[in-house]
């Protein structure tokens, strides 16, 4: 039924202002969408289709539905290089049906899912599990993230080659750190013949050990167990000399402290492939927010100081900092109603995504409209290989909507947990629609 309407649905989004990183278009057009792909961008003149004032979403004639988006930005659809689905094995957390509504929620229209599940994505049947799950249940594009170890172990390495036949778009053992540099080095190798990245989880296990925060003035003060920033930092440089010995591609996770900025920056000047992510938390939130003891503040790297928090705004802002993921990482209030030692790491982050960019990054003018947006699209497309994260002829009509001037409160959840540390907060922008494959999902 679905697929039949989509079929015969043509879609028109008109007089949005269009904004497009891939081809740097900045302007007021029409979008039109015919069988799930974008037939055309720009001013359509003459048109016969009625637009209704009100409300925002009509049927028009010949079958063609109408969005006005007058007012309203029309990017493309957002893409979320790295979700926690917990689909499956934490059904009690969050589901694929669950994950992709919140993500649609948030304009996001591509989740690529992270193997720490269980069991773990590390072979063929796992990952063909998930794609349909997602086909049949899910409301955005799923792409399964395959691991780098069997059962993410750190010790043996998946079938690479058998993950990428099934579909997976990056390998990873995120969650859990690659801590024998040989088992790195031959992962890099052989992503690199299936031309594939691999996501690191950079966290030296022994030096991040029973570490619950940031390792500084503040732990000791709390008396909670502190985590070194050089625990990411080993990592990052141990990551990118064996980038650099293998030629492979190498996208290092959740970026947080300045040290890491800097090894970065400076191996991509010397040519490394090498590219990264942060994640909102890295540039909303300081350890000090840790010293209320709310466990929503307990993430995997932990929240950092506020010069770290300076050091990732400004590597966003010259580029060194590719894409923004959320690392949306569900869990229920009971696991993380314990005490800040017991408790889970990880927060959600699907819905408040974009909205903290924008209140963030753009109103206090660290990133343009522009590079803000090419942050959740087109960049990690690239990292990726995909072709989403732009608004071209023949490409799948993956878009967003949003109204950039609405200012709403974070407090419902369309995620089955309600883990963040954002609850409460006020923020600017609001995504009205999200567009998957020409299909109205929000
Ligand atoms: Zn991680
Ligand atoms: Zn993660």
């Amino acid at each position: 039924m679905v697929h039949l309407e989509r079929k015969l649905m043509k879609l028109l989004i008109k007089g949005g202002r269009v904004i497009d990183p891939a081809s740097k278009t900045d302007k007021i057009a029409d979008i039109l969408v015919e069988n799930g792909k974008i037939v055309s961008i720009g001013r359509v003149l003459g048109t016969r289709h009625e637009v209704h004032p009100a409300p925002n979403l009509v049927r028009g004639k010949r079958d063609t539905r109408v969005i006005d988006a007058k007012g309203k930005i029309v990017v493309p659809g957002l893409i979320d290089m790295h979700t926690h689905l917990r689909e499956p094995g934490h059904e009690e957390e969050e589901t694929i049906a669950t994950g992709t509504r919140a993500a649609a929620k948030g304009g996001i229209t591509t989740v690529c899912c992270m193997p720490n599940t269980h069991p773990v994505i590390d072979n063929q049947t796992t990952v063909e599990f998930i794609l349909l799950k997602a086909k049949n249940e899910g409301a955005v594009n799923v792409l399964p993230v395959g691991a780098i170890t069997k059962g993410s172990l750190g010790e043996e390495l998946s079938e690479i080659g058998e993950l990428k036949k099934a579909g997976v778009v990056a390998i990873s053992d995120d969650g859990e750190a690659v801590m024998n540099a040989l088992v790195m080095r031959r992962a890099l190798e052989y992503a690199k013949m299936f031309d594939l990245p691999v996501i690191a989880h950079c966290e030296d296990k022994n030096l991040s050990k029973d570490g619950v925060m940031n390792e500084g003035c503040i732990s000791t003060i709390l008396g909670l167990r502190g985590i070194p920033k050089e625990a990411e930092e080993v990592m990052v440089a141990r990551d990118i000399i064996l980038a650099e010995l293998t030629g492979g591609h190498l996208h290092i996770a959740h970026v947080s402290t300045a040290g890491s900025v800097e090894l970065i920056r400076q191996a991509k000047k010397k040519g490394v492939k090498v590219t990264c992510e942060t994640a909102p938390q890295y540039f909303t939130l300081t350890e000090e927010t840790v010293s209320q003891f709310d466990t929503n503040t307990k993430v995997n790297p932990p929240l950092r100081t506020k010069l770290a928090l300076e050091a990732i705004k400004e590597g966003l802002k010259d580029g060194i900092i590719d894409c923004i993921a959320t690392d949306h990482a569900p869990h229920t209030e009971e696991e993380k109603n314990k005490e800040y030692d017991l408790a889970p790491f990880g927060i959600i982050g699907l819905e408040t995504l974009f909205s903290l960019i924008i209140t963030e990054l753009v109103n206090k003018k660290i990133l343009s409209l522009m590079d803000a947006i090419a942050k959740v699209t087109i960049n990690p497309a690239r990292v990726l290989g995909l072709n989403h994260g732009e608004l071209k002829v023949g490409f799948p009509a993956d878009i967003t909507i949003v109204d950039l001037n609405k200012k709403w409160k974070v407090e419902n959840f369309v995620s089955k947990s309600k883990n963040s540390p954002f609850l409460g907060w006020q923020l600017q922008g609001q995504v009205v629609n999200t567009i998957v494959d020409g299909k109205i999902v929000y």
